[in-house]
């Protein structure tokens, strides 16, 4: 009898050890998990401040703007997201492709394929009549998230620089194609004149422009394609290489009109040569003016 008794009670110590045990084990594996969390943030935090402590303030700047391509790259889709504000010592180092005079079939698409490929995004100077053409080339730019602004209509200087109410009448109908087509995603008022804005010729124009409420941005870098017909791939690398030398921002002059093959063949070379120069991609949506 006493031994059945102490069987039963050592059959209850059992069981009541495992139903403590049972009970207590999400406990301390929730406690323990949680701390290991906790540990493991705690580790994170000192292995950036270790970071910055190695690298100091005077990190190189590579590092620097491939944390801050990433979060433009985020600030995407956050249109809230205030712009940088000028500064040319700690000002990163921005690229803002341009092409012109397109939109062309078999240059413009394998600009566009290009630009997907190595997740940049650029600005279309579109010429109207050419938009009429070929408008499912602007669609697909446009939706792409490249962003198109107004070259004129024709494009043709004996034209629009008869004096600027030509000039307007010109570009009101390019507005108005570019309108018709993108509807209201089509919202910039940057334009580019053709040929540029420089000189003193094309003051009265410049002028006529502000008044209207367009703005004009012209380039400070170029990759020569307009030069000659055909322009080697070398020489477009070299034009690049020279015009954007000691520059912290650049807006590249490139064409995507007919005939520019050997653009199409220069560009992965020259968005490489620009990445390795530690330059960032931008629309002219965020250039400050
Ligand atoms: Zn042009």
């Amino acid at each position: 009898m006493r031994k059945l008794i102490k069987k039963l009670s050592m059959l209850s110590l059992v069981v009541a050890m495992v139903v403590l045990a049972m009970g207590a084990t999400p406990i301390i594996f929730q406690s323990l998990g949680l701390w290991r969390v906790e540990a493991k943030a705690e580790v994170e935090v000192k292995e950036e401040e270790n970071q910055e402590a190695v690298e100091g303030p005077d990190k190189p700047q590579e590092s620097d703007e491939t944390a801050e391509e990433e979060a433009s790259e985020d600030n995407e889709e956050q249109p809230t997201v205030e712009k940088p504000v000028k500064n040319p010592d700690t000002m990163e180092k921005v690229a803002y492709l341009t092409f012109d005079d397109g939109p062309t079939p078999g240059v413009t698409s394998g600009i566009l394929d290009i630009l997907m490929e190595q997740h940049i995004k650029a600005t279309f100077f579109i010429i109207g009549e050419l938009a009429d053409r070929h408008p499912e080339l602007v669609l697909r730019a446009s939706d792409e998230g490249h962003l198109i602004c107004n070259h004129t209509y024709t494009h043709n200087y004996k034209t629009i620089y008869a004096d600027p109410d030509a000039f307007m009448a010109d570009l009101m109908e390019g507005e108005a194609v570019l309108k018709q087509l993108l509807g209201s995603s089509y919202t910039s008022k940057i334009i580019r004149f053709p040929g540029g804005s420089f000189g003193e010729g094309k003051r009265e124009f410049r002028e006529r422009v502000l008044q209207e409420g367009f703005v004009y941005i012209d380039w400070n870098a170029l990759n020569g394609d307009a030069e000659a017909k055909y322009v080697s791939v070398e020489k477009q690398l070299n034009r690049i290489k020279e015009t954007t030398k000691g520059k912290k921002e650049i807006v590249v002059l490139m064409h995507d009109s007919g005939g520019k093959k050997t653009t199409l063949e220069a560009l992965p070379l020259i968005i490489e040569y620009l990445r390795e120069e530690g330059y960032i991609f931008k629309t002219l949506a965020e250039y400050e003016i």
